[in-house]
């Protein structure tokens, strides 16, 4: 695809899901949730789920940031919708690589092209690799959402991102 094309459509996409954002909702029943703060832009989400037997039955957003961060949170909800955590952990690592992230491993636990069925609008974010200063508030929503998964994790994952609740901050540095 050209160049000019492939830019046009990562700025529609972005607009699209900026306007309009996906599960842009609190859940009631949540029995996952993570706030993250990305200090270097101001993003702040917290992203909340309803997990039954291994299962994400239910997955909102909210928070406020840059419209990558949003688009990108929105992106992020629909690829995990009704995902085992265990796919969805699967989704996420080949999302952070796909924009520029630390490989995790060089066996794929997925094939690529069932990857990009998965991120869909979420692959055109692989624009943010020319702007690293990005990459954080791309990623962000998707840390939250693995972090959600396992808290205690967060220290490999979290990167310069801050957990952003009251009477945890102080741990961060460990
Ligand atoms: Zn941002």
């Amino acid at each position: 695809m050209a160049l000019d094309r492939l830019n046009f459509l990562y700025q529609e996409v972005i607009f699209d899901h900026t306007k309009q954002p996906h599960n842009h909702k609190t859940i009631d029943n949540a029995t996952h949730e993570m706030q993250l703060l990305n200090p270097s832009c101001g993003d702040m989400i917290n992203v909340q789920m309803f997990v039954s037997d291994g299962v994400i039955e239910d997955i909102g957003f909210i928070g406020e940031g840059c419209s990558i961060s949003m688009a990108s949170a929105s992106m992020m909800t629909v690829a995990l919708m009704g995902r085992t955590i265990e796919e969805a952990e699967q989704v996420i690592d080949g999302f952070v690589e796909h924009v520029g992230g630390p490989k995790v491993s060089d066996d794929l636990a997925m094939s690529s092209k069932k990857l990009e069925g998965i991120l869909q609008d979420a692959v055109l974010l692989e624009g943010v690799r020319k702007f690293p200063a990005r990459y954080k508030c791309a990623t962000l929503a998707w840390k939250a959402a693995e972090l959600g998964f396992y808290p205690e994790e967060r220290a490999r994952l979290i990167e310069g991102l801050t957990v952003n609740s009251s009477d945890e901050g102080d741990e961060l540095d460990e």
